[in-house]
């Protein structure tokens, strides 16, 4: 590992124009680094500073070397543009191909592929992984689920890989239409958006298949940098090729392994665009010890929500998804909720409103609701319980939290 590192380094002292500025700026001096841990001393790279370095500032070999390009779909401002080398596009196929041995699927399997190809990395990246494992491929690519439908019954589909959300659309159109014994899926490949368990147990349920989490983003290759074996006690990720920190967002600081925080990750042997300490903004925690399947890679928990979610109180840091975990936890209450944080003589003052299901008394449900909280996101907060329905409801993303520190 370190002496990947170490060559990470060196390559981006002396090929990268993006990272040579960089330690200049920081008074960066590779030579101090000696082991794994040095890695806390070193600066952090920002989507921000991925989008000035368009369109390839970041790439860090000879033009001759760089194959292929993808880009992030650049809702806001300009994209980000990713180069890759013969041998990126080489490994980022055999971790893909890991990832679908890890999920239990064989050469005897035909895997329908529901994401965008394109400059998009998803689409792609599954082809090349499916294809190494030796797989028949069925690159379908997004939309029509007519003819995903006619495909998947002609062809005898035994793997579906999509976005949740799409899942959720096949496993409707097949349960409304009585498809059930004409499919023939039996696992399921599922990532890019964080989802509810709810929602995957509706997946499986519908579509009678086990369900696999793969993360991945267009910066570090693409999907297919972890995913859950069939224990499901978190996403096992190719550590020999990839270094994971989890930080505190708000100070930077490396955080112990268990504890959730900001997802940063270092490339330790790509070569067209490497980078070295990269903030994803995604909210996870590094789960300490092996997995039940004996797999030597290392786990990252389920993404529970992105940086811009946080919200510190007491100095402590709270995520949405941790109350979505917590509440999920707890019997009689809904998994609505909303947070209302106001200061109040000096001090932060945290009130959680949940909805109770009526069969208990009030004052136990909030009081038990409380103690859960203390013990396991360690803040005491306010409690108030309303019946189930009263909070509000929609498509969309619902605001959950009421922030009114700032607000005087
Ligand atoms: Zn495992």
């Amino acid at each position: 590992m370190l002496d990947k590192f170490k060559s990470l380094l060196e390559r981006l002292s002396k090929n990268s124009p993006f990272y040579q500025e960089k330690f200049a700026q920081c008074g960066v001096d590779i030579d101090k680094v000696r082991t794994m841990e040095d890695i806390k001393h070193l600066p952090f790279t920002t989507k921000e500073e991925l989008r000035d370095a368009y369109p390839l500032g970041l790439q860090a070999v000879s033009d001759e070397d760089v194959v292929r390009i993808h880009s992030s779909s650049g809702t806001t401002g300009k994209p980000v543009i990713i180069p890759y080398t013969a041998k990126d596009v080489d490994m980022w196929a055999e971790m893909m191909c890991r990832c679908m041995r890890t999920a239990g699927i064989t050469k005897k399997d035909r895997v329908q592929i529901t994401p965008g190809y394109g400059l998009w990395t998803a689409g792609i990246g599954f082809q090349a992984g499916v294809e190494r494992l030796g797989a028949m491929a069925v690159p379908m690519g997004p939309g029509n689920t007519e003819k995903q439908l006619q495909m998947m019954m002609d062809l005898k589909s035994t793997v579906l890989i999509g976005t949740s959300s799409y899942g959720l659309v096949i496993a409707e159109e097949v349960s409304k239409r009585g498809l059930r014994d004409k499919i023939h899926l039996r696992k399921g490949i599922f990532g890019s958006e964080r989802w509810g368990e709810k929602m995957r147990r509706r997946i499986e349920l519908e579509l009678g298949i086990e369900t696999y989490d793969i993360y991945g983003l267009t910066e570090i290759y693409g999907p297919g940098i972890a995913i859950d074996c069939h224990f499901h006690e978190g996403m096992h990720y190719w550590d020999d090729h990839l270094y994971f920190e989890i930080i505190d967002p708000d100070t930077g600081e490396v955080l112990p392994e268990g504890e959730f925080g900001e997802l940063v990750i270092t490339t330790l042997t790509k070569e067209g665009a490497p980078l070295l300490r990269y903030r994803t903004r995604d909210l996870t925690r590094l789960i300490p010890g092996r997995c039940s399947c004996g797999s030597p890679h290392k786990r990252l928990d389920r993404i529970i929500g992105r940086t811009d979610d946080m919200v510190k109180v007491k100095g402590v840091n709270i995520y949405p998804g941790q109350i979505d975990g917590l509440l999920r936890s707890i019997d009689g209450v809904s998994s609505e909720y909303q947070v209302l944080i106001s200061h109040v003589d000096g001090k932060d003052v945290m009130t959680l409103r949940i909805e109770m299901d009526g069969q208990r008394h009030r004052s136990s449900v909030e009081r038990m609701v409380a103690d859960h909280f203390k013990k396991h996101i360690g803040l005491s907060v306010n409690v108030e319980a309303v019946r189930l329905g009263a909070l509000p409801r929609s498509e969309k993303k619902t605001k959950r939290i009421f922030d009114y520190r700032d607000v005087s």
